[in-house]
């Protein structure tokens, strides 16, 4: 029997919406790979390398990284990942404006000469005061490799051991870029592009898929499998 295409999900929300959350139950529970290019970002930033160099100060003051630097990353991980044996791929992050969505549907559109990929749009749907809220609960695994997050509050991950990373037991602290005035930039940057974006992907024929997250994560990965069922077990 042929083999369903894989699929490429791309998640679209605001900054503590959860997608990075989402995204580490689909690696954990269905061997899915995910790309965060914040993650990637930071490893960067971490590794001082002459990329990191050049956008640690628009990470620490909530700006976006121009959309070339952002777009080679994600060409990169998409050519290399896409030689793994595993069904579906995330994208936690990406694209963000719609220089970047018009760069990646071109990307697609070259490696479907190759193979069929399912290109399937999952919103996160969250209030400014609601993700706000969860930004400035949030835990970060220290250990840049492991990048895990976690909460303070009732709705989120909460570490087994305090300040201590549950996967590799590095410290766990605050992102350099989770304080309120970083927060509310970061907002205001995804809202900023957020219609366009949308607006974008129903042109081309996209249905969205809407996730509200006003609930604890597992209800919220619950209505996200259900929403993608036939690609889970497809
Ligand atoms: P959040 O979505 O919570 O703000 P991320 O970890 O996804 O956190 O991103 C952190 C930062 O990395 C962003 O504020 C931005 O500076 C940069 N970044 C990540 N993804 C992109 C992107 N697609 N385009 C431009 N900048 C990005």
């Amino acid at each position: 029997m042929a083999r369903s295409p894989r699929s490429i999900y791309i998640f679209i929300g605001p900054p503590g919406s959860g997608k990075g959350s989402v995204s580490s139950l689909c690696i954990e529970r269905y061997g899915w790979v995910q790309l965060s290019t914040g993650n990637l970002c930071r490893m960067h930033i971490a590794n001082q390398t002459e990329l990191g160099k050049q956008i640690d100060f628009l990470i620490k003051s909530g700006k976006l990284v121009a959309d070339s630097y952002i777009d080679s990353m994600v060409a990169q991980w998409l050519d290399e990942v896409l030689a793994l044996d595993v069904s579906a791929f995330v994208l936690d992050g990406y694209p963000r404006t719609i220089a970047q969505a018009e760069s990646f549907e071109y990307l697609v559109q070259k490696k479907q000469e190759q193979e069929p990929l399912s290109v399937e749009i999952v919103r996160f749907s969250a209030t400014d005061e609601c993700v706000l809220e969860r930004i400035l609960g949030r835990i970060v695994c220290q250990n840049k490799e492991c990048q895990s997050v976690y909460s303070s509050g009732p709705l989120g991950i909460v570490p087994k051991a305090v300040a201590v990373c549950d996967k590799c037991e590095s410290p766990l602290g605050s992102r350099s870029d989770d304080n309120k005035n970083t927060a509310i930039e970061r907002l205001r940057a995804y809202r900023e592009h957020e219609d366009k974006l949308l607006s974008f992907y129903h042109s081309r024929g996209y249905q969205v898929s809407e996730c509200y997250v006003d609930k604890p994560l597992e209800a919220v990965f619950e209505d996200f499998t259900t929403l993608v069922d036939v690609k889970v077990n497809g």
